[in-house]
C-alpha cells in the first residue's frame, strides 16, 4: 500500500557488511525446501551429536536437574563458583600452572565467549591470524568487532599443519593475536607439540596473544595426544576456549568457557574489558553451568567413544574410507573431532563452484554437507562431512556420496 511504499527498508548494520556465516547459509535454506516438499534429507552438516543418538553421560543430567530449583537466580558475571573451580582444576591436570579461579569465564557456549573475546580486544585496523580452513565463527566474530581476520594457510600435504613460514609472512604491526583451533574442525589434525612451540616462539616475538580453541580437546583417535598450547608456555597472553557441545554431547546447554593464563599482568586492560561484557551479559544459564563440574570430575564416557572399537572410532573409519576411495575424491585421515574434510578433484568434475556442487549433491541425493568456502578456504574444492550418523546410515549417506560423483559434472 501506500504507506509501506514511502517507507525505507529495514537495512542490516553496515558493521555485518563483511561478516559471514556460511555453514547455515543458503544451501541450509534449500534442505529446508526439500524437507517442506516432504523429502528426507540427512544432514552432515553440523557437529551436534545428541540429535543423532550420543546421549550425555547421566550424571550430568541428573546434577543439572537436581539443582534447578536452586538456579533460579542470575549468577556470577564471570560463571558458578564450583564450575570455575573444576575447569581451573582440569587446566592444571593439563599442565598449566599459575592459574586461578579468577581466570576463568564462563559462557553460553564456546560461541559467546569467541564473539566476546574479539569485541573486548580489537579496534579497527587489528588483525588476527586464523587459520584457513577455520571455524567460521572465528573470522565472523573478527569482522563483527571491526578487525581484520587474516588467513594462513593450513597445509593439506603436512596433514593440515599450519604452515609456519605463511603466518611469518602475515604478521604485521598490525597482527594482535593468533587462532590455533586444535583438535582442529574441519581438518581433524591434532598439533604435535613442535609445532605448538613454533607458533608460541611467534607470539613472544612479536607479542600475539594466543587463542587456543580446544573445544575436541578428548574426540581424539589412533593414540593422538592433546596438548593444550598453554601448558607449553607461561611467558605468553594466552586465552584457552572448550566446553561441554562436543566432549559431553550436549552443544543444546550452550556451556562453554575461557581461560586466561602466562602474562596476565600484561593484559591486565583487556581482562578489565571480558570483565564488563560478562557483567553486561549479566551471567551465563544457571542450571545448565551445574554441569561443568560433573562432567569434568566423572566418568569419562567419552573415550569409550573414540576407543579402538568405540563408535565413534569406527564411523571416522566408515566415513575417511568410503571417501578416500572415492574416484576423484582425497582425505587427510583424522586424527581427532568428528569431520571429514574431503578434496575434491575440480577439474575431473568441471567444478567451478564448491557450493553449487553441495547444492547439486543435496537436490541429487538429499545429503546436506558443507562446502570448503564456509570455512574461510579460498583455493581448492573441498567439502566437510560429520561423521555423526550409526553406521548403516553414514554407510549409506557415504554409497550416495559415491554415486554423485560417478556421474557428477558442474558445466
Ligand atoms: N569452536 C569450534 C572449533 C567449534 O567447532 C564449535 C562448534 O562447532 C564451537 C567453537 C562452538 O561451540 P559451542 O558454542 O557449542 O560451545
Amino acid at each position: 500500500d501506500s504507506a509501506s511504499y514511502f517507507m525505507k527498508s529495514i537495512k542490516k548494520s553496515d558493521k555485518l557488511q563483511d561478516v559471514c556465516y556460511d555453514i547455515r547459509g543458503p544451501v541450509l535454506t534449500e534442505a529446508r525446501r526439500l524437507e517442506d516438499e516432504g523429502a528426507k534429507v540427512l544432514k552432515l552438516n553440523i557437529g551436534n551429536p545428541a540429535p543423532f543418538g550420543f546421549d550425555a553421560p547421566d550424571d550430568i543430567l541428573k546434577d543439572v536437574i537436581h539443582n534447578l530449583p536452586t538456579a533460579q537466580g542470575y549468577g556470577d558475571a564471570k560463571g558458578i563458583y564450583s564450575a570455575r573451580v573444576a575447569v581451573m582444576q582440569y587446566y592444571q591436570q593439563k599442565g598449566i600452572q599459575n592459574i586461578d579461579i579468577d581466570d576463568v569465564y564462563i559462557g553460553n557456549g564456546v560461541s559467546e565467549l569467541i564473539v566476546m573475546a574479539m569485541q573486548a580486544l580489537l579496534n579497527s585496523g587489528d588483525e588476527v591470524l586464523i587459520p584457513s580452513p577455520d571455524y567460521p565463527l572465528w573470522t565472523g566474530a573478527v569482522s563483527l568487532s571491526s578487525g581484520t581476520p587474516v588467513h594462513y594457510v593450513c597445509d593439506e600435504q603436512s596433514g593440515w599443519f599450519p604452515d609456519i613460514d605463511d603466518i611469518k609472512a602475515k604478521i604485521t604491526t598490525n597482527t594482535r593475536a593468533i587462532v590455533l583451533i586444535n583438535p582442529n574442525n574441519p581438518t581433524g589434525a591434532v598439533y604435535s607439540k613442535e609445532l605448538l612451540l613454533e607458533i608460541i616462539e611467534l607470539a613472544r616475538q612479536h607479542d600475539l596473544i594466543i587463542f587456543s580453541d580446544e573445544i575436541y580437546d578428548k574426540i581424539l583417535y589412533d593414540e593422538a595426544k592433546h596438548i593444550s598450547t598453554a601448558s607449553l608456555a607461561d611467558d605468553v597472553f594466552l586465552v584457552t576456549l572448550s566446553g561441554l557441545s562436543k566432549n559431553y554431547r550436549v552443544a543444546g546447554f550452550r556451556v562453554g568457557w575461557m581461560m586466561i593464563s602466562g602474562d596476565k599482568a600484561r593484559g591486565r586492560d583487556y581482562i578489565a574489558g571480558l570483565d564488563m561484557l560478562a557483567s553486561m551479559r549479566l551471567s551465563a544459564n544457571v542450571p545448565c553451568q551445574h554441569a561443568i563440574q560433573t562432567a569434568l570430575g566423572g566418568y569419562q564416557s567419552i573415550d569409550d567413544l573414540v576407543k579402538a572399537d568405540g563408535r565413534l572410532r569406527l564411523q571416522r573409519d566408515i566415513a575417511w574410507r568410503m571417501l578416500d576411495q572415492t574416484p576423484g575424491l582425497s582425505v587427510v585421515k583424522p586424527k581427532g573431532a568428528m569431520y571429514c574434510f574431503a578434496k575434491v578433484d575440480a577439474k575431473a568434475f568441471g567444478i567451478k563452484d564448491d557450493e553449487q556442487m553441495v547444492l547439486d549433491l543435496l537436490r541429487q541425493e538429499k545429503v546436506l554437507l558443507v562446502h570448503g568456502n564456509a570455512f574461510n578456504l579460498k583455493q581448492g574444492c573441498y567439502f566437510r562431512v560429520v561423521f555423526l550418523p550409526h553406521a548403516e546410515e553414514l554407510q549409506s549417506a557415504m554409497k550416495k556420496i559415491q554415486h554423485f560423483f560417478s556421474h557428477y559434472r558442474q558445466s
